[in-house]
């Protein structure tokens, strides 16, 4: 495969490393383009996608868990419908995580995930995941601070526990400006089409921007790791953030090699009559 001037590298937060949402530049598009070039570049990874896909299902051993998170009206709905196209969905599996049930506030946290978490052979998506129990939970204080303290080093060792199963994970962080969540609030409430999505209540978490920014960046800093990095996106140009995170899933399907299962017997013999 030879090399295009898509460098999704720089995205990754470094193990270790601290954050500062302010330093990443949403608007950033890699010097590339709207138009043609982004077209084929998309397409291109999409169909990467499709073939490791593939085989990954037919291999039926590992899975792929893909995680979204992102402030409202970040994308992470149009990530999943644009980038997602070529998929098989026989092989995939979105959960969307919605404001907890009594029932699952009667569990831990980690109760409703591990029931979605992708069978093997699939590639799993979160909208939305256990992040929020550190994000939205922090914010809003829905629990006290040692609590969701504690959870960073708990989902930590749960997701080095999906890859130790064989589930390999990527998260994304799409990261939009709080100029361009206006622009689209606004557009969502001048549409009819897009007035559903519209939530009065999400005017209040906006308003705790900055409270949310410093979750995230604890998040991001806190749980990316060695084992599952978190891979900030730039996310104020839709075309742009599509590519990177389909650059990202293809790579990490190449990456994983899935081989199809061979029959455990010799069928060389067989004749179908
Ligand atoms: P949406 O993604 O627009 O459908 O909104 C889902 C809502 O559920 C958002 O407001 C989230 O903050 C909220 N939510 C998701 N997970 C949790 C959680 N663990 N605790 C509280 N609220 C949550
Ligand atoms: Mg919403």
């Amino acid at each position: 495969m030879g090399r295009d001037r898509l460098d999704i590298d720089r995205y990754r937060v470094v193990p270790g490393s601290k954050v500062n949402l302010a330093k990443w530049d949403p608007d950033d598009s890699g010097g590339l383009a709207k138009g043609k070039e982004a077209d084929k570049l998309l397409a291109r990874d999409i169909e990467r996608m499709f073939a490791a896909q593939e085989k990954l299902y037919a291999e039926g051993r590992r899975a792929l868990l893909v995680i979204l998170q992102a402030m409202d009206t970040g994308g992470k709905d149009g990530t999943i419908k644009n980038v997602f196209t070529g998929v098989n969905p026989t092989g995939c599996r979105v959960t969307s995580f919605k404001a907890p049930s009594e029932e699952e506030l009667a569990h831990d946290f980690l109760w409703r995930i591990q029931k979605a978490v992708p069978r093997y052979g699939e590639i799993g998506i979160f909208n939305r995941s256990h992040y929020e129990d550190v994000l939205v939970v922090r914010v809003r204080e829905l629990v006290p601070e040692p609590v969701w303290r504690g959870r960073y080093e708990r989902i930590n060792r749960f997701e080095k526990d999906l890859v130790d199963s064989g589930i390999q994970v990527l998260k994304f962080f799409l990261h939009i400006s709080k100029d361009e969540q206006k622009k689209r609030l606004e557009a969502r409430l001048a549409d009819k089409n897009k007035l559903w999505k519209f939530n009065v209540g999400d005017l209040a978490e906006r308003k705790r921007w900055d409270e949310y920014q410093k979750a995230y960046a604890e998040a991001l800093a806190r749980c990316s790791t060695e084992w599952a990095p978190w891979i900030v996106v730039p996310a104020d140009r839709k075309w742009y953030r599509n590519l990177v995170v389909a650059r990202a899933i293809a790579e990490k399907l190449e990456a994983m090699k899935p081989t199809p299962r061979q029959p455990s017997e010799d069928l060389s013999a067989l004749v179908i009559e």
